[in-house]
């Protein structure tokens, strides 16, 4: 068997890879190998996202990671050094349609402003006048719609002024791009069967055909695989109290007629319907998801193959959400959708992140729906572990700590997407 070495084999190149090789190649020129099993890049979990870059999360910690990775989303010519990126970043702000009080909203102002981050206190009639196709009534309702439902104004609502989305596919082929600049080896069709190990540590990998890569570390960015990709090495997460495992996550096209629901809309999260939802396709169409943690429950025994359609059920009730938060969307409309995979971590919805006991063998895994704003944070947490450089314009200040295999399960009200 004929064997190459190198100093870091990253294993999946989705945004999470590919962010990783990216820190570690611009500041240091250590030989790093990625290895892919698609044809191209970010056709896992990175190929269905929405890519919204949100920084509201419940800890400091998680805000901190996604404020750092918008400043490379919102930078990305100078974070990637491509004259002409293919991806850009959406400039449309978040809007939290929450039903908090405003003392609450006030605390999240307070503490996201403490962090630095660009957020604003909206009445309705704010809302109303930036966003004139937005109800701005945040009582709950029956979402199967049999029952009336009489509107009324909310107080407040928060809203994050600098946020937005991002092209999920444009960026891993930017990523692609730059890292095959900075000498990285990304090599595409080329599945890992094995991953060797001895004296409790890694050795490197073995490939679908027959050959191998010789290297003293390891990462497992495999997204939805992470779990199968990970027994290679004979690691269970399940050992160090995480279950880690590949749910189907369903996204709506619909389609937007401009003539009668003006723009520009924002982001949203809306907790009166269930649902998440931002502009797609140049502002043709709606991108609807959910936000509920029942919707988030669909285990994939196989992520090889798996339903990539929507439910007619899912769909339904969340379009019945956005007709309340639009009244003017017409009932009648082009309505699409898929179904990706989000790599869940059930014990609390956020990634472990980091060196493990298999010394060699680091994990990026379990993202829950957040992988996409957090990878340049992420990428950067693993270069400065793996280099020991320091901290540049495009570093995050969270801990990785924070995201450690062997920390306890975060402390959270609810185990859904939004934690
Ligand atoms: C519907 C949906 C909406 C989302 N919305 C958002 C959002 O709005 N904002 C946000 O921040 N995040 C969002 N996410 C989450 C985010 O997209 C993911 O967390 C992120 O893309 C995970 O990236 P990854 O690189 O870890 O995994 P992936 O993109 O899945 O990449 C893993 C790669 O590993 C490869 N691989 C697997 N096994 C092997 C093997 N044995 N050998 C070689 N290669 C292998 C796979 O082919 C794949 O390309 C969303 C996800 C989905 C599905």
């Amino acid at each position: 068997m004929s064997h190459d070495k190198a100093d870091v084999v990253i294993v999946g190149a989705g945004i999470m890879g590919l962010s990783i090789a990216h820190q570690i190649a611009r500041r240091d020129s250590r030989r790093i190998v990625i290895l892919e099993k698609a044809f191209n890049v970010g056709e896992g979990s990175t190929g269905a996202s929405c890519a919204i870059l949100r920084q509201r999360y419940t800890h400091r910690e998680a805000m901190t990671v996604a404020r750092d990775g918008l400043r490379a989303h919102r930078n990305w010519s100078a974070y990637t050094g491509l004259a002409e990126p293919r991806a850009r970043f959406h400039h449309t702000g978040v809007l939290w349609m929450m039903g908090e009080t405003p003392a609450a909203i006030e605390n999240g102002r307070r503490t996201m402003a403490d962090l630095g981050i660009a957020v604003e206190v909206l009445s309705a009639a704010e809302v109303r006048d930036r966003f004139p196709a937005l109800n701005t009534c945040n009582r709950p309702f029956d979402l199967t719609g049999a029952t009336e439902h009489e509107c009324a104004d909310h107080p407040a609502f928060l809203f994050e002024t600098d946020s937005g989305f991002f092209d999920p596919v444009s960026a891993t082929q930017d990523l692609l791009e730059a890292v095959r600049r900075e000498g990285v080896d990304v090599r595409l069709r080329t599945k890992v069967t094995g991953i060797g190990t001895a004296g409790g540590r890694v050795t490197g990998v073995e490939l679908a055909d027959g050959t191998g890569i010789d290297a003293p570390v390891v990462v497992n960015s495999t997204g939805p695989w992470a779990p199968r990709v990970a027994r290679l090495a004979g690691f269970d997460y399940k050992t160090h109290g995480w279950t880690i495992h590949p749910i189907r996550a369903q996204v709506i096209y619909r389609e937007w007629p401009r003539e009668v629901v003006p723009g520009p809309i924002p982001v949203v999260a809306d907790s009166s319907g269930g649902i998440y939802f931002r502009p797609e396709a140049g502002g043709q169409q709606i991108l609807v998801g959910s936000i509920r943690e029942e919707d988030e429950r669909e285990v994939v025994a196989d992520p090889d193959v798996f339903n990539g359609n929507i439910d007619a059920a899912f769909r339904d009730v969340k379009i019945h959400a956005l007709h309340h938060r639009i009244p003017s969307l017409p009932y009648r409309g082009q309505i699409t959708g898929v179904a990706g995979m989000y790599d869940m971590n059930v014990e609390d919805v956020h990634p472990v992140i980091g060196p493990t006991p298999l010394e060699g063998f680091i994990v990026v895994n379990g993202f829950s729906g957040h992988g996409f704003k957090e990878s340049p944070a992420v990428g950067s947490m693993l270069a400065r572990h793996l280099t020991g450089a320091p901290a540049d314009e495009w570093d995050t200040e969270a801990p990785m700590e924070f995201f450690s295999i062997d920390r306890a399960p975060i402390e959270l009200k609810e185990r859904a997407v939004l934690a």
